[in-house]
């Protein structure tokens, strides 16, 4: 029963884990946009197993070819050669602008920032990273200094060499949405906090766990000519925006306009799948070209089967485009909302990818994070998941797998208009 399931995960599991309802949820089944529960409820899911569920649920032709390899061949590693890693590297970097053209795989989202740092040290044989306040990029060992609130870190040394430049966040930031006005800190910081040189700057280019943030528009553009004519390389982090799920772009750096020299992917990557990647181009690659790095599980046969069946739904069924048609459709219901409820703050982000911050107060704009808790749980109750987060966790994180419909997102409006009614 899901009280023994609880009781033995409470025993027998980290207690580092947390639960996101206070009446937990169980989840027994997934089917395209809908989760099952043990007695067989269905619930609408809006966050998509946290932004990593693309194309949908247990999506059929993930399926297939997942087990069409799994029947082949489960595993080797790559010191045998195997079309199915080889062929998947190709596709990925033809999808991929610029002289992005070579790829690492590993097996998740941290592992690929690790990675990506790495190899911007190597290149440049710097070592200070420039990355933002209210970034995640994981909580590895290396990437955990990245982060920009104390509860995504460990208390103790976080690795070296970090320094974080001020939030472009158009909603609460001091410039709006200037790009280049925020920018100015991150020259301020190569200046005094670097020798002048830096390996490398992070961001991803709507913010996820920190509460779905679209830096301020030039925002990119300024900063990598800075951090490029300071010797730095520039790092994308798309684990969560790429693949087609802002709408307007495949990768989330092109809403900027700019070219990273390092891009990190995971989570909707294997549409579940433990899989990530980190494309650069062959000049960084080179910087490991006689040095032995290797990862047991990185490029798994299954995993690139996988990967290959996400690229090829997300291309057949449109999900880019149908991205920014659900999104935009979503986004103007949202707003209508807010313009019911003061106690909504903001409505932002891009496609499928949207955020919904909750303030008691729209001048102060004070976390409503208790009332963003409740409304959660109504939700849920209702029939619909929602994520949340920001630095207060008072945002709604809108998320869902790419298959979510128009219809669906009037279902969600409609229920989240009668759960902050009842607040
Ligand atoms: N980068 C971003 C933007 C993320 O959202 C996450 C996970 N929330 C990570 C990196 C780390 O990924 P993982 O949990 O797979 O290590």
């Amino acid at each position: 029963s899901k009280e023994d399931v609880l009781a033995m995960r409470k025993q027998h599991l980290s207690p580092s884990l947390f639960l996101h309802f206070k009446k937990p949820v169980m989840i027994v089944e997934g089917k395209m946009q809908y989760l099952f529960d043990e007695r067989g409820r269905r619930y609408l899911d809006a966050f998509a197993g946290i932004v990593t569920v693309s194309v949908g649920h247990c999506h059929p032709e993930v399926n297939k070819a997942i087990h069409a390899q799994n029947e082949l061949l489960q595993h080797t590693t790559t010191i045998y050669l195997n079309p199915q890693v080889a062929e998947y590297a190709k596709e990925l970097a033809d999808r991929m602008p610029g002289n992005l053209k070579v790829v690492y795989f590993v097996n998740s989202g941290s592992e690929a920032n690790d990675m990506a740092i790495m190899l911007a040290r190597l290149h440049t044989r710097n070592w200070d990273v420039l990355c933002l306040r209210n970034a995640y990029h994981g909580m590895s060992i290396g990437t955990m200094g990245t982060c920009g609130h104390h509860t995504w870190k460990q208390p103790m040394p976080q690795g070296f060499g970090y320094h974080h430049a001020l939030n472009p966040d158009p909603y609460h930031g001091a410039h709006g949405d200037n790009g280049p006005a925020y920018a100015a800190d991150v020259a301020d910081l190569i200046s005094a906090a670097t020798p002048g040189q830096v390996a490398a700057f992070i961001a991803e280019t709507i913010q996820g766990v920190g509460g779905t943030v679209p830096l301020a528009s030039g925002y990119l553009p300024a900063v990598y000519k800075m951090v490029r004519d300071a010797g730095g390389v520039c790092i994308a982090d798309e684990v969560q925006t790429g693949f087609g799920r802002t709408g307007s772009h495949y990768w989330g750096f092109q809403r900027q306009g700019v070219v990273p020299d390092i891009v990190t992917m995971a989570k909707g990557i294997g549409n579940g799948l433990p899989l990530a990647a980190v494309v650069t181009t062959p000049e960084i690659a080179a910087s490991m070209a006689s040095r032995l790095h290797f990862n047991t599980y990185g490029g798994n046969p299954v995993c690139s089967a996988g990967g290959r069946a996400v690229l090829r739904v997300v291309d057949q069924e449109k999900r880019q485009e149908h991205c920014k048609e659900v999104g935009d459709h979503l986004i103007s219901r949202l707003k209508a909302l807010a313009a019911k409820h003061d106690i909504i703050g903001d409505v932002r982000g891009a496609g499928l990818m949207l955020g919904l911050e909750m303030v008691k107060d729209r001048k102060t704009k004070e976390p409503a994070k208790a009332e963003l808790a409740a409304v959660m749980e109504t939700m849920k109750d209702e029939g619909v998941l929602m994520g949340k987060g920001g630095l207060h966790g008072n945002v709604f994180r809108i998320k869902p797998p790419m298959c979510f419909s128009r219809a669906d997102a009037d279902y969600l409006v409609d229920v989240m208009d009668l759960a902050i009614g009842k607040l």
